[in-house]
């Protein structure tokens, strides 16, 4: 896949215009939803010239059946190909299709996987309950602990997974060390970028292998659709589309459309999400109800250093521990009117959850605080609004 020429590089240009043109009915200008199971040929010489290339393994764009590709669904991922800095993406059903699809793909029975700590917590599901079943080992490290994760790695060690910015604490992955650490030992890295988006950081170009995002979430926008995205190399791409060929799984035309439709106001969400959360998370480190936030802007933040040298911006999430516990969360929740409460992030709306009682709640209290998730800990997902009335919804809420 190309981008236009000359070589427009704005993440926030290319979310309006990258990817190459294919002729778009009419000239209309948006992507036109192709609905179609089987793709057709002129004649039985074209469906053998389709057929040659195909065993031959030769670049073609023509599908014989839509679960080999769509080309709605193949325009949005040349345009995410594009912001992203990568040389092709596939485009998925959901986010965790997306994760699965990549763990599926490169990792075999007799494996060792390494993935960080914090990580959405389906990934580690699909690692230690589903590949498990089939041989694959998982080793958890500790989050921003290089030397462990360089201790884990085996001659057995295929690839290692982490996240660009974590949920709910917002830890910042060194990119650069990560993906230092794999080629030295030539294990695959493969980050999760949903929290950051190309916007903030792109991890390709600080040598990570592989990207993956929820696009359900900033890329979309909306809080409407479920997608995901996997951004890689050529030689990656091939067997990915493999694996969801035989298992089923690519976007579905509809949804593309309303991705390609959210993609166009990407970068000035994102900036927008960036500096709301930001304003917030400073207003409420001065809240004297307040005992600790966890953003990287601010100075008392593991990563601030890091996210200072490599991030564009923080993202619209972040989290912050209430004096108190559970008692003490709920009634701010229960008292907020224009934040919402609810899982997911990256959409119009802001977004506030208590991770204690919605991911963590089949955990004991003493399982929670292990994975550093504490009862007094809420996280908010910035949304559209302003600043202002974010900041007057939370100050209502947190009055006694
Ligand atoms: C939401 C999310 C996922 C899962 O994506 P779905 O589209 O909901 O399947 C994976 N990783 C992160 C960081 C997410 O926020």
């Amino acid at each position: 896949m190309t981008t236009p020429s000359p070589p427009f590089k704005s993440a926030q240009t290319l979310a309006v215009h990258g990817g190459t043109t294919f002729p778009k009915t009419g000239y209309g200008i948006s992507e036109p939803i192709v609905h179609t199971a089987p793709f057709t040929y002129h004649n039985t010489a074209d469906l053998k010239n389709v057929m040659t290339h195909r065993v031959e393994k030769q670049p073609i764009d023509r599908r014989g059946y839509a679960r080999q590709g769509n080309p709605t669904v193949l325009a949005v991922a040349e345009r995410l190909a594009a912001i992203e800095g990568a040389e092709n993406v596939v485009l998925t059903q959901s986010g965790m299709k997306a994760i699965s699809a990549v763990l599926l793909t490169f990792l075999s029975a007799g494996d060792r996987l390494i993935l960080t700590s914090n990580l959405y917590r389906h990934t580690y599901n699909v690692a230690q309950r589903l590949l498990a079943r089939f041989g694959v080992e998982t080793v958890v490290v500790p989050f921003g602990d290089y030397a462990a994760l360089e201790a884990a790695i085996t001659p057995n060690t295929k690839l290692m997974f982490s996240e660009a910015l974590t949920n709910p604490n917002v830890r910042v992955l060194d990119l650069e060390r990560f993906a230092a650490i794999g080629k030295a030992h030539d294990v695959l890295t493969v980050v999760d970028a949903t929290l950051a988006t190309p916007l903030n950081v792109r991890p390709i170009a600080h040598g990570i292998d592989i990207v993956v995002h929820s696009a359900s979430k900033y890329f979309s926008g909306h809080n409407d659709i479920l997608a995901g995205a996997i951004a890689c190399r050529q030689a990656h791409w091939q067997p990915l589309m493999d694996l969801l060929n035989w298992t089923g799984g690519l976007l579905d035309p509809n949804s593309a459309f309303l991705l390609a439709r959210g993609l166009k106001t990407l970068a000035v969400r994102v900036q927008l999400q960036n500096e709301t959360c930001r304003q917030l998370a400073q207003w409420l480190a001065a809240h004297p109800r307040v005992v600790k936030v966890w953003h990287p802007d601010l100075a008392s933040h593991p990563e601030h250093t890091l996210a200072q040298r490599t991030l564009n911006g923080c993202g619209g999430l972040f989290s912050f521990e209430l004096e108190g516990g559970l008692a003490e969360g709920e009634a701010v929740l229960d008292k907020l009117q224009l934040a919402l409460i609810g899982p997911s992030l990256g959409g119009a709306e802001c977004l506030v959850s208590h991770p204690s009682v919605t991911t963590w709640w089949d955990k004991t209290a003493e399982e929670r605080a292990a994975a550093g998730i504490k009862d007094n800990l809420i996280r908010v997902s910035v949304g559209l609004e302003a600043v202002e009335d974010l900041i007057a919804d939370f100050a209502q809420a947190l009055d006694k």
